[in-house]
C-alpha cells in the first residue's frame, strides 16, 4: 500500500483526499516508480482546487512534475534503480501523476535525471525551468547573440520568467527583467542577474505598429497586449519566444514587425517536447543554473500539507517553488 493525493468529483465540486492505495489500482505504463518528490505548480492548484477544467477524468492524481527511482521497468531503457525525472505529457491531468508514492508511467515520457542535480533540485526546476530553458535555447538557435543588445523577460518574478532571467544571464546576455511586483521582487531579480527592472505598466499600453527598437529579442510568458508592444519594440532581425498566457491568450498585433523588420516569433512548449530536446535541455539546466539559483525561496511540504498550498497558489500567494516530498 502508498500514500497518494486523489481528486475526485461530486456534483461538480473537486474533492481531495489522501489515500491509501495498492499498485494495482495504478493506470498502465511500463516502469513503476518509486516518487521521491513531486512539485506543486499553477496548473496543480487549478486542479486540485477544481478552479481550473485540468483533470481530463477521475479519479485523478494531480502533479504535472515527479522525479524518482525506477522499482520495475518492462523497457530496456530503464533498470530498478534508475533515477529519472518527468515533466508535461499530460500527465498530473490525463494520467495519475506525481503527488504520490507510486507512479506507473510510459518510459517514453521519462528522462534521467541529469547529472550534477538531485532529484529535490530537479523538482525545485520542474515545468516552468525547462520552459525557460527552451526559450532561451529558441532565441540561441536564432541567431541572437549576447552582443546584440538587451534581452527582456515579461512575467519575470514568476516561475518561468525567472529562471529565463537567470539563464539568460548565466549565457552572457543583458537581461531587463519586466515585473509588476517591482518593490516586491526588484531585488531578487537583480540577484538572479537582471540588470534592471522595467514596470509592467510601461508594456501594457496599446502598441502602435512599429515602436522604437529597444531589445534584441524576447522572452514572454505574458502573451495578449504585453506580448504586441514587445514584438513592436524588437530590433530590425531580432527574436521573441513566446510559451505564455499570463495576460491573456489574444496577441493584438500587426504583420509589420515580421514584414518590416524581419523579427521571428518563436513558439515553445514544453509539454510534448521529443526526447532528445527534453534530455538535452535537462543536461543544459544542470550546468547552467548556478548554485545560487536552488538557495532561493523554497518550501518543502508533505502530502497532507499540499491541499492548503493549492489554494494558496492560485490566489498568488506563494512566492518561490513549492516542492512535495513523498
Ligand atoms: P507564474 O504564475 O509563476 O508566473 C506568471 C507571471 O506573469 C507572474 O509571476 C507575473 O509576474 C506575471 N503576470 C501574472 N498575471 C499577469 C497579467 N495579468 N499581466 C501581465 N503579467 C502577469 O506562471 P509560470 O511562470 O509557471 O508560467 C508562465 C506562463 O507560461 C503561464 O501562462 C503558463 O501557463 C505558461 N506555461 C507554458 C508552458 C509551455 O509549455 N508553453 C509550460 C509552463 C508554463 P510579475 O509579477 O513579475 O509581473
Amino acid at each position: 500500500m502508498f500514500k497518494a493525493l486523489v481528486l475526485n468529483q461530486e456534483e461538480k465540486k473537486t474533492i481531495a483526499t489522501i489515500e491509501q492505495l495498492d499498485e494495482s489500482q495504478l493506470p498502465e505504463g511500463d516502469v513503476l516508480i518509486d516518487v521521491d518528490y513531486s512539485s506543486l505548480n499553477y496548473k496543480d492548484g487549478l486542479a486540485i482546487t477544481g478552479k481550473g477544467k485540468i483533470a481530463r477524468h477521475f479519479p485523478m492524481v494531480p502533479g504535472i512534475d515527479l522525479t524518482g527511482t525506477v522499482l520495475e521497468s518492462a523497457d530496456e531503457r530503464y533498470q530498478a534503480g534508475d533515477k529519472v525525472v518527468l515533466t508535461g505529457w499530460g500527465v498530473g491531468e490525463g494520467h495519475w501523476g506525481g503527488m504520490s508514492e507510486r507512479a506507473r508511467l510510459k518510459a517514453d515520457w521519462l528522462v534521467p535525471l541529469p547529472q550534477g542535480i538531485d532529484g529535490k533540485q530537479s523538482m525545485m526546476i520542474g515545468t516552468a525551468g525547462i520552459t525557460a530553458m527552451l526559450c532561451v535555447q529558441a532565441l540561441v538557435d536564432a541567431g541572437v547573440k549576447p552582443e546584440a543588445g538587451e534581452i527582456l523577460v515579461t512575467g519575470a518574478s514568476g516561475g518561468v520568467g525567472s529562471v529565463a532571467v537567470t539563464l539568460l544571464s548565466q549565457l552572457g546576455y543583458t537581461v531587463a527583467a519586466v515585473t509588476g511586483r517591482a518593490s516586491e521582487n526588484g531585488e531578487l531579480l537583480k540577484a538572479l542577474g537582471a540588470s534592471r527592472i522595467v514596470e509592467r505598466s510601461e508594456l501594457e499600453e496599446p502598441a502602435r505598429p512599429l515602436e522604437k527598437q529597444l531589445w534584441a529579442g524576447a522572452v514572454d510568458t505574458v502573451g495578449s497586449k504585453v506580448l504586441a508592444k514587445v514584438l513592436a519594440q524588437i530590433d530590425y532581425d531580432g527574436a521573441v519566444a513566446a510559451c505564455g498566457l499570463a495576460g491573456g491568450f489574444d496577441l493584438p498585433t500587426t504583420v509589420m514587425p515580421f514584414i518590416l523588420r524581419n523579427v521571428k516569433l518563436l513558439g515553445i512548449d514544453s509539454v510534448m517536447c521529443p526526447y532528445e530536446k527534453r534530455q538535452k535541455a535537462w543536461q543544459r539546466l544542470a550546468e547552467l543554473l548556478p548554485a545560487s539559483y536552488f538557495e532561493q525561496a523554497c518550501r518543502e511540504v508533505n502530502l497532507e500539507q499540499v491541499i492548503e498550498c493549492a489554494d494558496a497558489i492560485t490566489n498568488g500567494q506563494i512566492t518561490g517553488r513549492v516542492v512535495i516530498k513523498l
